[in-house]
Order: structure tokens, then sequence, then C-alpha cells
């Protein structure tokens, strides 16, 4: 059966989903699907009244249900049965949100929505297996280290994985005993508000995940900023990870984790693989067309190697078969906005300016909707805004360097520490590497996460503050008490 669909047959969720309930608001802004450029539906901004009426139903729910304090295994099953029912809608879940984003449906079916369950999945299990400590102290006393969760928790997610993003936010806090007041970035909200929706049908506390529509200034502010919310969990960019700083700075000290942005280096040495090396580099600029944090989208090569690796790569980048997020033949995505296109046909148009080539693309690709082509910009030298600002695109910057400090130096960016590729045969070079490398991830002959969601993820530098995924985002979302009794 084919996965194609026609957009206009999707009915897409209207209103904020509060307390288990749909609740109607006036339009807002306006939205174009990026596929077409077909302005399809709008999304109303919440204000600060309805942030306090989600938090509201928020407590409530963690009242009467008593989920912080029920039983961890009773956390898990209901979790599981969440996670079953996101993949037995998993088709609808992808069409809302092929609709929007720039998801194409047969990665939403292959990846996005089943990964989504196992997220839910994997979180579900540290449920009853992650307590407190008993810990030696004097013989006069008897101590531990509980734990417990922080009621409620607010989250923001952006457009680029919208419902992958969900997931990383409400897995840990729910199965941590929390409730969560989530906010979707205002371009892609619909599946994400069918996932809540998806946790009342399986039998969750109705009020335990509320949904509020929104832009960053007016709804995002009043999440981050209200009293009742115990903790922030935010991925986006730098700039809105700062101001949310701000904002919990002003309102209110409160634990924050942010996921933001990045411009990771992918270090080729001379001895590496070099056709293995092509194949995930061409990937990790290629996925949702360079639209993801991870994006591996400056090449450092060694100079002896940069002809054949960077011919090698321009060759996997110049077949992409772009098309409607609905087609299921589309294996390439669009960009998510006009505006984006603008902003990343500036820098590429800024660096030419300033001498470097285009060695393939640098234009927008002659299709509906919002396309760029792939990109491949040689001779970039290193403070033009190509290789130091997060382009968010399909665009692969090429430096060269002739000796290992070298490589190591241009890797290391001054602001941005997310990921980075190393690609080596030599496992000293490799180890000598992996211990500079100033990234939170660090892949070797290989780029990208896959299922593996043990590996916490998250920034160093200004890429980001604590991680999601991994033991440490459940650990995240509990709060620890000393506690010491005299014997
Ligand atoms: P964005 O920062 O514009 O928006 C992200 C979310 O934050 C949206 O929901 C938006 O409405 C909200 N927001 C914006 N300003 C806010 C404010 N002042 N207060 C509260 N909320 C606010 O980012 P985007 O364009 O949606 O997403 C792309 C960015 O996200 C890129 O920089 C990318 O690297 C980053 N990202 C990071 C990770 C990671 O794991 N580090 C993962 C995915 C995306």
């Amino acid at each position: 059966m084919s996965l194609s669909f026609d957009p206009s047959s999707v009915t897409l969720p209207r209103g904020h989903f509060i307390g288990g309930e749909w609740v109607d608001a006036k339009d807002g802004i306006d939205l174009h699907r990026p596929s077409d450029a077909a302005a399809f539906a709008a999304c109303p901004v919440g204000d600060a009244g309805l942030v306090d009426r989600a938090v509201a139903a928020a407590k409530a729910a963690l009242a009467e249900s008593g989920w912080g304090r029920l039983a961890p295994r009773e956390r898990a099953r209901a979790l599981h049965r969440w996670a079953d029912l996101i993949e037995a809608e998993a088709e609808t879940l992808a069409r809302l949100e092929a609709i929007a984003s720039t998801r194409p449906i047969s990665e939403l079916m292959a990846g996005d929505v089943p990964v989504t369950a196992e997220q839910i999945r994997f979180f579900a299990e540290f449920a009853d297996k992650e307590g407190g400590n008993l810990v030696p102290t004097g013989s006069d006393s008897f101590g531990m280290i509980a734990t417990e969760p922080y009621g409620v928790v607010g989250a923001i997610t952006p457009w680029n994985f919208p419902i992958n993003m969900a997931g990383w936010k409400l897995g840990p806090a729910l199965a941590a005993g929390n409730a969560v007041v989530l906010k979707p970035s205002e371009m892609t909200p619909f599946a994400t508000l069918y996932l809540a929706e998806l946790s009342v049908r399986a039998g969750l506390p109705a009020g335990l995940v509320n949904i509020v529509l929104g832009d960053g200034r007016t709804t995002g502010t009043a999440i981050t900023g209200h009293p009742d919310i115990a903790k922030v969990s935010f991925t986006g960019s730098t700039a809105a990870g700062a101001a949310i700083m701000e904002n919990i700075a002003r309102t209110g000290i409160k634990p924050m984790t942010l996921e933001l942005g990045g411009k990771s280096p992918q270090l080729v040495f001379a001895d590496a693989d070099l056709p293995l090396a092509a194949g995930a580099i061409a990937r990790s600029i290629l996925g949702n067309a360079g639209q993801a944090c991870v994006a591996g989208s400056r090449l450092i090569v060694a100079e002896s190697v940069a002809e054949e690796l960077v011919g090698l790569i321009v060759e996997r980048m110049r077949t992409v078969r772009p098309g409607a997020t609905w087609d299921a033949a589309s294996a390439y995505s669009p960009i998510i906005s006009e505006r984006q296109i603008g902003r990343m046909t500036g820098i590429v148009h800024a660096a030419v300016a300033r001498g470097a080539t285009c060695r393939l693309g640098g234009e927008r690709l002659d299709h509906a909707g919002y396309f760029y082509a792939p990109t491949v910009l040689e001779g970039v030298d290193a403070s033009s805004p190509a290789v130091t600002e997060e382009i968010f695109g399909p665009v692969l910057t090429v430096q060269t360097f002739r000796e290992e400090e070298e490589g190591l130096g241009l890797a290391d960016h001054p602001t941005y520490g997310l990921c980075a590729g190393l690609y080596t045969r030599d496992l000293s070079r490799a180890l000598r590497a992996i211990d500079r490398l100033q990234a939170g991830t660090v892949w070797v002959n290989r780029y990208g996460r896959s299922r593996d969601h043990i590996l916490p993820t998250g920034g160093y530098k200004q890429s980001g503050l604590g991680k999601d995924l991994g033991r440490e985002a459940y650990l995240a979302n509990r709060k620890s008490k000393s506690v010491l009794i005299a014997v």
C-alpha cells in the first residue's frame, strides 16, 4: 500500500489541548505548507491566561491521579499503552506531521513516529529502576538521597523534528512523575496535539499532557516565567535559549535544560576510508535538507585527499529526489519557510562575494514550495558567516588542513559544540582527537544518531545546557533531597 496521500483529505486538530479537552481558539499565525507554499491553516496564540489554565489543569491532574506517587510500574504500564497507541495510529500522526513540516511521509513512517514510541518506552523503563541511594555517613546517623518529581514541567519544542522532540521532552518528564505543559513550534503543532490526545485515550490522566499553542514571545514567555512551572526543558535556537535564560532569571530561578544550535565539524584525516566518509557526510547534510541541529555542516579535510573526498561527496549530493512531503517517493525535504530560503541565499551569496566557489548548488531549486539545492562551498575563509553561523540548510563548507593540530584547531568552533564527526583508521589519532574535540557527541567513522536512546545528547559551549535522552534526561526530571537521620 502506498503511503502517499492527498493533503486536503486530512482533518487538522483545531485549538489547544488542555486538561484532556480541546480548547477552541481564534485563528492566529498563518501557516504555509513547505512542500507547495499553499496557505492551509493558522496556529492560535495562547496568552498568559491560557497558560495559567494549562498549568492549573496539570496541577489538578497530579493531585487527583497521584501520578508522581503511583507505584512506578503503574506509570510505566500507562506509558507503554500510550506507545502502543502511537504505533497503532502511526499513519494519522505521520500525515499530520507531513503536512506542516519538512518531514517526508516515508521517513516519518520508518523513523520519526516509531522512534517517538520507542523513546516513550525507553523512559517508561526507568520509572521503577532509578531510585534514591543510601549513602555512607557517620555512625551516629543514617544518610540517604531521596528523589522526587518536580511537579509541572514546561517544555518548548522546535519545528525540525516535531514529534521526536516532543518524545524527548514528554517521555522522561512523565516517567519521572511530572505533568507537562508543552508548546510546540507555531509552524508544526498538529502531530504533537494528536500525540497528547492519544495519551488520554491510552488512559494517562487527563491534564497530565497539556498543549498550549502559540509563538515564543507570548506563549513561550508565559510558560518559562510561570511561577508554578518548576522546570523548563527547551529545544531550539541559541538566541531563543538565551532569551529563555533571561526570562527565567527575571521571573524566578528554576532548573532548565537547553538543547540549542550547532555548526558541527566533519574532520577527515588522510588515512580515512574516503567512500565511507563521503556517504556519512553527504547523508548528514542532506537529512531533513540540513535542518538538523546535528547537521555536519563544516567539512575539514586533509589537503592531500580533499579533491578526491569532495568529488565523492558531490557525486552523492547531486542525486536527490525532492518532492512533496505527502508523496511517498520524495526523499529530499523542503525548507521550512520562504524566510529561511532567503536567509540561506544571503549567506551563500555573501560567501561567494568573499571568494568562495560553489562546487555544487548555491541556489533555490526550480520546484514548487521551498526547496534549496544541495550546496558545497569551497574556498571559504574561517570568518565567513557560512562557516561561523548555523545555516540550517543543505550547505556544506569545505576547509583544508595539513597538520593534525591545524585540523583540530579548525574543528573547534568559537561558540558551538554540539557534535563532531571524525574519520580515520588510526586508533591513536582517533583517541587524541576525541580527547580534544569540544563537542557533546563525537561520532567516529560514522555520523548521526540511530536508535541509541541510552546515549545522552546535548551541547558544549553555546550549544546547550544539560542533556536530553539517556539516563541523564530521566534524572534531570527529578530533584534530589539529602536526608540525614540521627540514630
Ligand atoms: P526557535 O528557537 O526559533 O524556536 C524553537 C521554539 O522556541 C519554538 O517553539 C518557538 O516558538 C519557541 N521560542 C522562541 N523564542 C522563545 C522565547 N523567547 N521564549 C520561549 N519560547 C521561545 O528554533 P526553531 O527555528 O524552531 O528550530 C531550529 C533551532 O533548533 C536550530 O537552532 C537547531 O539547531 C535547534 N535544535 C537543537 C536541537 C538540539 O538537540 N540541540 C534539536 C533540534 C533543533
